[in-house]
């Protein structure tokens, strides 16, 4: 029988991943879009990782099992750190990927190139229910491209140049992001210490 994991979140483009980064190691995964009538999550910490720990805990308690959440950002540091925790809505609540984008990009119009540092960062929690939350931090180092370009990943992905490759994240298959990627990075942390967990 497959083993399970449940991922406290909606976003599609994460779930993929999730997904394709998991069944390497032979789980399935679950997420929120299999439990539609849990309520929804205010995400209103001031961190990633009070976020994280605020969707893990409350759906492992609500699920009596554990689960992972993801929260994670676009960190500029041209922009004092935004839109960090305001990623999914940083052009509105419609949370329009497309928009978000190109608020950074107009927001970065007179910055130049070696100026455009930026990096994404991935917080991981894990919860059980009634016992102690354990976090793993993933980051992908980077800039901010001068326009948008590939149409693979999600969110800021398109506008998210990676030197070594010149290529934005969007142009990357699943595969190549997967092996750079914040979340891979913290995902890795994760499962080396799944030994551990007694599931
Ligand atoms: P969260 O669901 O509140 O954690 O919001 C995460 C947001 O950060 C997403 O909606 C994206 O805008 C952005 N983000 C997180 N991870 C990635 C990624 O791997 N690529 C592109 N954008 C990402």
């Amino acid at each position: 029988m497959k083993k399970e994991m449940v991922i406290a979140t909606k976003n599609k483009g994460k779930i993929t991943e999730f997904q394709q980064m998991f069944a390497k190691e032979g789980w399935e995964v679950r997420s929120l879009l299999d439990y539609p009538d849990l309520p929804d999550i205010v995400e209103d910490g001031e961190t990633f990782a009070e976020n994280a720990a605020k969707k893990a805990e409350t759906l492992a308690n609500y699920l009596n099992q554990m689960v992972i959440a993801d929260d994670s950002g676009l960190v500029v540091d041209a922009l004092d750190g935004r839109p960090g925790v305001y990623s999914a809505r940083y052009a509105g609540e419609d949370k329009s990927d497309a928009a978000n984008s190109e608020k950074v990009l107009n927001e970065l119009v007179d910055v130049p190139g070696d100026d455009r540092t930026a990096r994404f960062i991935c917080l991981l929690a894990v919860a059980k229910p009634n016992q102690e939350t354990f976090f793993y931090e993933g980051t992908c180092e980077g800039y901010i491209a001068m326009s948008a370009a590939g149409s693979n990943g999600f969110g800021y992905d398109p506008i998210f140049y990676l030197p070594e490759l010149d290529k934005t994240m969007a142009q990357l298959m699943a595969e190549q992001k997967n092996e750079r990627s914040h979340r891979a990075k913290a995902l890795k942390q994760l499962l080396e210490k799944q030994k551990e967990w007694r599931v």
